[in-house]
């Protein structure tokens, strides 16, 4: 069997490495990768943090697995006995809610619960006590992970699996997918920006925000969409313990990063940017306009933070209910979706990967069914909606 990958970023890395684990030599993969140093890629400009806390199971479960990962990241990603450490900061999500967020939160750890996270359920007072730097007359619920929440090194994650994939066989193709031949409802090859084409029996879209132009590419909608997100990072001049990463309910979140903390906006419905805006052009006036007054006002000990510099990088949207989409396209079985994570994909590219190798070597998925994330949504336009999004 031969698999072209389109896309080398953390998941087309995952979904070659772990063809590669489970057939070895009977599979042949070639991922196709215009900027390897993932300069461009979300995988090389996230926010690299990993959570249990989402209001869909299988997203816990995804998560989960993406934690052994990231945890005993030497003996599922070392290559020649080398060890390696991405960094795990295992420091916990702490979502908050006013009275009106308050249900919705008892939801979500309901089912992040549920699914064997280790998440707590705060009270004002509780919270007062855990976190005094906060601010909570405001506030009717909080939810803090205990364990197995945190961030990492998110681009050296990507960096490992494509180092483990190439170990175990996986080659890399420098160029960028230009087009495709196709016959009927069968895709026969790729064909790309050097001249090259590359046929095989299936082709898997990891191209995370240029996914929707792959699509396009092959003849079919793929709707996932590349929306602008910054990171800030700053400083605060009163000294503050280490925070988890903390959801607020105007919109914000920020974490503790080294001595200092990142954090950002996550636009609600309407408020969304329009797709394709420059990444190397950070929305500086979102800090001053969004982001500042709602920190000051969680945390009064901000009213002094400082910034220092920020990046952006695209958010791969799927606008129907903000998961991804994971299977084959019903309009094209041997085209592979692996897209639209909607801002929590680096954590869900080890589960996706060995997911995506299953389905292609046997059909079926064999560790975690990830059958509701599949692409029969876009033809019914069923919704598996994901309320946790930050
Ligand atoms: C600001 C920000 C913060 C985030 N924070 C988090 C977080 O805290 N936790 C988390 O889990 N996730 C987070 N994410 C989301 C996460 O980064 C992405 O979901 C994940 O990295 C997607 O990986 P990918 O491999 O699908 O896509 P990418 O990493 O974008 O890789 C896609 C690759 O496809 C290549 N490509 C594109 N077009 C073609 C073509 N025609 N031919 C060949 N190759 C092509 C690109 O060059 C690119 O390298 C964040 C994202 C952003 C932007």
């Amino acid at each position: 069997m031969r698999v072209v990958v389109i896309g080398g970023g953390a998941i087309g890395a995952a979904v070659a490495l772990f063809l590669r684990r489970e057939a070895g030599t009977a599979v042949e993969v070639v991922v196709v990768e215009p900027d390897p140093g993932l300069t461009q890629a979300s995988s090389g400009r996230s926010a690299s943090s990993i959570r249990q806390q989402f209001s869909q199971p299988l997203n816990v479960r995804l998560s989960q697995f993406g934690l052994d990962v990231v945890s005993h990241a030497t003996e599922w990603l070392g290559v020649d006995g080398e060890a390696v450490d991405l960094g795990l900061v295992d420091a916990g999500y702490l979502f908050v809610a006013t009275e009106a967020g308050a249900p919705a939160l008892r939801t979500q750890h309901t089912a992040a619960t549920g699914a064997g996270a280790d998440v707590s359920l705060l009270s004002p007072d509780a919270l007062a006590q855990r976190c005094p730097w906060l601010r909570t007359d405001d506030l009717a619920l909080a939810t803090l992970g205990e364990s197995g929440e945190g961030w990492f090194d998110g681009p050296a994650l990507a960096r490992a699996l494509a180092r483990k994939a190439r170990a175990l066989g996986a080659c890399w193709h420098r160029g960028r997918v230009t087009g495709f031949d196709r016959r009927g409802d069968r895709l026969v090859a790729a064909l790309t920006d050097d001249g090259a084409r590359l046929e095989a029996d299936a082709f898997v879209c990891a191209a995370g925000p240029w996914s929707g132009a792959v699509g396009r590419l092959a003849g079919v909608e793929v709707p996932v969409h590349a929306r602008r997100r910054t990171v800030f990072v700053f400083d605060c001049p009163t000294a503050l313990p280490p925070t988890p990463l903390v959801v607020d309910p105007a919109g914000v979140w920020f974490r503790s990063e080294g001595r200092g903390f990142i954090g950002g906006w996550s636009p609600g419905p309407g408020d969304d940017d329009p797709d394709d805006l420059p990444i190397d052009d950070p929305d500086l006036a979102q800090f001053e306009d969004r982001l500042w007054p709602a920190l000051a006002h969680r945390v009064p000990a901000f009213e002094a933070l400082r910034r220092r510099s920020a990046w952006a990088g695209y958010y791969e949207v799927h606008p129907l209910d903000h998961n991804a989409l994971v299977g084959p396209h019903p309009a094209l079985p041997n085209l592979v979706l692996a897209c639209g994570f909607s801002g929590h994909g680096l954590q869900h590219a080890p589960a996706t990967g060995r997911g995506v190798a299953e389905w292609l070597l046997h059909g079926a998925y064999r560790s975690l069914d990830l059958s509701p994330l599949g692409c029969e949504r876009l033809r019914t336009g069923h919704a598996l909606e994901e309320r946790a999004i930050i």
